[in-house]
């Protein structure tokens, strides 16, 4: 996890007990969901995307668009929402996406993404939390 200090934060136990186990492993352990299992991938309601840990608003639904990756993807997120660090590990050079709030992991972004920003955050269907309006 990054060593940045985030306005909120909380001791991993206090995580554990507020998040169910792949929310926790997603947000807190860097994990990765298995591709295609977020039912937020089909998700095309107008709304707001949360940060699943701490309800910051981190994506609008009209940044969402299908990727065909298999989790959900956005070309920007909503302004000072998340955050990144250089991600080395697995032996690949990624840049790791996080929430600017809680430090929670969302996933990463990639310079593949449609215009007008060229960007694809390939974010945890796991780390968000859907808000329709
Ligand atoms: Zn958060």
């Amino acid at each position: 996890m990054s060593t940045e200090n985030f306005p909120l934060t909380k001791p991993d136990s206090e995580w554990q007990a507020a998040l169910t186990p792949e929310q926790f492993r997603v947000l807190r352990q860097h994990g990765t969901e298995r591709a295609g299992t977020s039912p937020l991938n089909a998700e095309k309601r107008q709304g707001e995307f949360l940060c699943a840990a701490c309800e910051q608003a981190l994506f609008d639904s009209s940044t969402k668009y299908e990727s065909g990756s298999g989790w959900p993807s956005f070309y920007a997120p909503k302004e000072g929402a998340v955050g990144t660090t250089e991600d080395r590990s697995m032996g690949m050079r990624r840049v790791e996406v996080h929430c600017a709030r809680c430090g929670g992991h969302l996933g990463h972004v990639f310079p593949d993404g449609p215009k007008p920003t060229g960007l694809r955050f390939c974010m945890n269907g796991a780390a968000l939390k859907f808000k329709p309006v």
